[in-house]
């Protein structure tokens, strides 16, 4: 049985204040849920003032990237060491990350490396954009985008991944639950190819793509998918956590 994981990634969004009183709305919430993880991803500077709130909770935190270095002359970045002391999970190879930031297969895999060593749990997104897929090539950008990503890492014990379409990112435009379904058993195969059947079987692999409160179950419902990976949803506490109860209810049915 995987534990299903919903993770809000808030993205570039809220004041140290305004991420306070997010996350304090939705604590106690969040917190009647028993039966999924719940993750939030604020922006670093945030991190240690959410995880004073999240205190004593089952609410986990996570980061939205890293650098890979451990330390040193890299002015501006946040190392694994200085996140791992703040929190348990962190979103690497975004879809944003990878367009606006040039962040390549290459980078990616450093990362996964840097977050593993780190004791860091990686949340890793993959996803086809718009043209491949009509190209009919999703399968095989993701498949590179394993290979790549993964390339020479032995253990993926904590590795989470999220599937995360491109062109359903903050489009509102999601894919359906079988389309998802599908691929995620696809990055099932992939890894049981890559690793074994026991690694494939027992690792989480998220939806992401305008995940909402009205279409989470159709997702969250579908056999191979073990929760979401959301973005502007997760930004209203209301709506996080009734998505949040949808993949509680669908564990409890299974
Ligand atoms: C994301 O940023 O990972 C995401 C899925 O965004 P949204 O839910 O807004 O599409």
């Amino acid at each position: 049985m995987r534990l299903p994981l919903i993770a809000g990634n808030w993205k570039m969004n809220t004041t140290v204040g305004e991420a306070v009183g997010l996350v304090g709305e939705m604590r106690q919430g969040l917190d009647e849920v028993t039966g999924v993880e719940k993750v939030v991803c604020p922006p670093f500077i945030s991190l240690a003032a959410v995880k004073e709130v999240i205190k004593g909770s089952s609410i986990k935190l996570g980061a939205q990237n890293l650098y890979f270095e451990e330390k040193g002359a890299y002015t501006g970045e946040i190392s694994p060491p200085m996140l791992a002391d703040l929190c348990e999970f962190v979103i690497i190879g975004h879809s944003e990350r990878r367009q606006y930031f040039g962040e390549t297969g290459e980078i990616v895999n450093k990362k996964i490396r840097a977050a593993l060593r780190a004791r860091l749990k990686p949340i890793l997104c993959i996803g086809e954009r718009l043209e491949e897929n009509e190209a009919g090539r999703a399968e095989e950008v993701i498949a590179e985008q394993l290979r790549s990503s993964l390339s020479g890492i032995d253990s993926v014990d904590s590795l989470i991944i999220a599937y995360e379409p491109v062109w359903a990112i903050g489009t509102g435009r999601a894919a359906t639950g079988g389309q998802a379904n599908n691929t995620i058993g696809f990055i099932r195969h992939n890894i049981a190819q890559l690793y074994s059947g026991d690694i494939a079987q027992g690792m989480r692999i998220l939806y992401g793509g305008s995940v909402n409160a009205a279409n989470a179950a159709e997702f969250i419902n579908q056999l191979e998918i073990d929760g979401a990976l959301v973005g502007g949803a997760s930004l209203e506490a209301s709506e996080f956590l009734s998505i949040v109860k949808r993949a509680s209810e669908v564990n409890r049915a299974r």
